[in-house]
């Protein structure tokens, strides 16, 4: 995973929602409190246990052998439990690493060790171990004097500037956080460096942060942040379509690739350079954990970084997708889909066996209950995405290769990414989903709390008693990003955090998961029940549940920032047109809310609930620019996307917000009217579902 949560509150829904469910007639609503009770029940820490040993024996880096092991481990469990089966193949470019050296060069040449070593009493440490590379590097072999840029975000460059520090011809080294490495790998090579090392500061999640592995869950000496450093998402040699056999390819000089050797090494490493770098002392806030005085340099320290792969002989290699199907009794063409990354950069414990195991044990539940004889009215599909680590490749090819499909029939992607590592739950995703992830987070009791999962994580967030707990807006960084950001389909997200160190080490594995992340697995089976609860919940429906006046509450936050970016420059671009649709979508998703609760008293023909389901299927396709966003045409959402400057930060309307950003005043006039017009459409996509509905009277 790659993402960072941003943060939304929104007005509480008035109490009482135990008794209806949205969408569920009063009869069928019973029917089906009853059956998700019984299939919550299933999920089981023993099993989530069992298959977390299984998947997290070794490291499984997309493209290797061990991979290709949990591929078939998850088919032969998905298959035992009577689900159809499937696996896709796509050929993707993703070199890897066969030599990767970092040395001082001086004073006193060293050459750096650079694998994570053994630990006692953990046996996956002194297993095979992926090379500490960050996946994508350029090739090369540079030395240089090294320079420090702090985080390595734009405006670090700019501080540089200003000091009078050029990376130019430099080694540049960066810590981890703020952004995503690919945004630091792009401006470094950007500024001029010919090499990037990427280390991760104690201050971050280190002995600044608490005890360190094997004393404690955070990372050591040693320890170090594998990870991808590729911008675009999916295969870069096939931007927008699927990798399957035969299409056109670019040419790795064609790519959107890093172009500079770029390694990941620990913080007793970073030491062995950071120590003596001089020239100026860093700013204040350029200080990290490490117990001496930073200086930005150029040098004195000159480093050497190499890096060599495979992309010569086999740039290509064969990544597989799983999907577990369970078809849907009375409209199996609507597709309910839930999903989790199999790969990872190690033994993968945490990120991400547990969203792997979530998906796994969901599927049990349901199809046990499938067996008991409660077939879902809508097709369930359960997936496992390879080479997420490398760039959401697995999804994003699949997205690409069955887009019509997906665009057409996709009701809702559930995506399962560090799905246990704590105790503490968060969740979010598209706002039209976050009433029914509240309401399955209700339905689930906490591990280790009296009450649900909903209860504790409403404690946790300390808010008042008038709002909902936060949620996260769905920028970017997993594999839900095809669905949402490509297709426009709703999508939801949840997982059980806590304290760690050691994200995309060899660490993070089974022995620090039974230590400190979720020693019972009992975190592992909220999760699961959490997605079994979801999954029948928009299955069974006969209406489906979106929430389009919280959807459009939730925009409506949106517009006080850019009414106040306009008006600092003095602009003509009023968001009159833009508040007036907004407004006009929660009207009609308020009265289509009340009109789906009292037409369902009297049961209404399927033929009438198969028009009013897919009126309501373009409500959030309409949100959606079949030419995307200016800058990136393949995000063609219009409502979050992950900001273009950072990776993690996510941003809400882009295409609004990147004109501001641009400095655009009529650019910034028009996107606010195309805007406009999709909140129109949208908003009449939600009186057509009504008058479907009502029409079947
Ligand atoms: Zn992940």
């Amino acid at each position: 995973m790659r993402h960072a949560l941003a943060m939304v509150l929104i007005a509480s829904a008035s109490a009482g929602a135990q008794q209806s469910l949205p969408g569920y007639t009063a009869a069928d609503a019973a029917r089906e409190r009853a059956l998700e009770a019984s299939a919550t029940a299933r999920p089981s820490p023993s099993s989530a246990a069992a298959h977390s040993k299984a998947l997290s024996r070794e490291a499984h880096v997309s493209g290797t052998p061990a991979q290709a092991r949990t591929r078939d481990y998850v088919v032969d469990q998905m298959k035992k439990w009577g689900l159809a089966t499937e696996v896709r193949t796509y050929d993707v470019w993703m070199p890897h690493a066969t030599s990767v050296h970092v040395a001082r060069v001086s004073p006193r040449p060293k050459e750096l060790s650079l694998a994570e070593p053994a630990v006692v009493g953990d046996p996956t440490s002194s297993l095979a171990q992926y090379p500490t590379v960050n996946g994508y590097s350029g090739q090369g072999d540079v030395t240089a004097d090294v320079v420090y840029v702090n985080y390595g975000l734009i405006e670090d460059y700019a501080q540089l500037d200003s000091m009078g520090v050029s990376v130019k011809g430099k080694v540049a080294i960066a810590r981890y956080g703020r952004s995503y490495r690919g945004i630091k790998a792009r401006e470094a090579e950007k500024h001029g460096a010919v090499g990037l090392l990427i280390y991760s500061d104690p201050q971050d999640d280190g002995y600044v942060a608490g005890d360190v592995y094997p004393e404690g869950p955070m990372r050591n000496s040693a320890g170090v942040q594998r990870g991808s450093i590729l911008n675009p998402d999916g295969d870069p040699s096939t931007p927008g379509y699927g990798s399957t056999g035969g299409v056109p390819r670019l040419s790795p000089g064609q790519m959107e690739i890093s172009h500079i050797p770029v390694v990941p090494i620990s913080y007793g490493n970073a030491t062995e350079l950071l120590k003596y770098v001089r020239g100026a002392g860093v700013p204040r806030s350029w200080q990290g954990g490490l117990p001496f005085h930073y200086h930005v340099g150029p040098g004195p320290v000159r480093a050497r970084v190499a890096v060599k792969d495979d992309r010569a002989t086999k740039g290509l290699k064969p990544i597989y997708d799983t999907f577990g199907v369970i078809r849907g009794s009375e409209f199996p063409d609507e597709l309910v889909i839930i999903g989790g990354h199999r790969d990872g950069w190690g033994p993968g414990t945490a990120d991400n066996v547990s969203g792997t195991v979530s998906v796994l044990e969901a599927a049990r539940a349901i199809a046990e209950e499938v067996k008991a004889g409660a077939r879902p009215k809508r097709t369930i599909i359960f997936a496992t995405w390879d080479a997420e680590e490398w760039g959401l490749l697995g999804s994003t090819e699949f997205v690409e290769d069955d887009s019509l499909r997906l665009g057409r029939d996709a009701v809702a992607y559930l995506n399962q990414d560090v799905a246990a590592q704590g105790p503490r739950f968060s969740g979010g995703g598209s706002p039209s989903l976050r009433a029914t992830l509240r309401d399955a987070a209700r339905s689930v009791a906490d591990p280790d709390g009296k009450g649900s999962v909903y209860a504790e994580w409403r404690k946790a967030s300390a808010v008042a008693d008038t709002v909902e707990p936060p949620m996260g807006d769905p920028g970017g960084g997993s594999d839900f990003a095809g669905f949402y950001n490509h297709l426009g389909i709703p999508i939801a997200e949840w997982g059980f955090g806590g304290p760690g160190g050691v994200y995309h080490s060899q660490y993070d594995d089974y022995a620090w998961m039974t230590k400190f992340g979720d020693p019972g697995f009992r975190y592992h089976a909220a999760a699961a029940r959490i997605g079994a609860a979801m999954l029948l919940r928009i299955a069974n429906a006969d209406v489906l549940p979106y929430d389009y006046a919280e959807y459009a509450k939730t925009m409506r936050q949106y517009l006080g920032p850019i009414d106040r970016a306009v008006a600092q420059r003095h602009w003509n671009a009023p968001t009159t047109a833009l508040s007036a649709a907004i407004d006009r979508l929660e009207r009609e998703g308020a009265a289509f809310n009340a009109a789906r609760d009292s037409m369902l008293h009297e049961a209404p023909s399927i033929a009438t609930l198969q028009r009013t389901n897919r009126a309501l299927l373009q409500v959030e396709r309409a949100l959606i620019r079949p030419e995307g966003l200016r800058t990136r045409p393949w995000f063609r959402n219009l409502i979050y996307v992950a900001d273009e400057n950072n990776g993690y930060a996510n941003m809400a309307l882009p295409s609004v917000n990147e004109a501001i950003r641009a400095n655009e005043e009529t650019l910034t006039r028009t996107e606010i009217a195309d805007l406009a017009a999709r909140f129109d459409r949208a908003a009449q996509d939600v009186a057509d579902a009504r008058a479907a509905l009502t029409s079947g009277r």
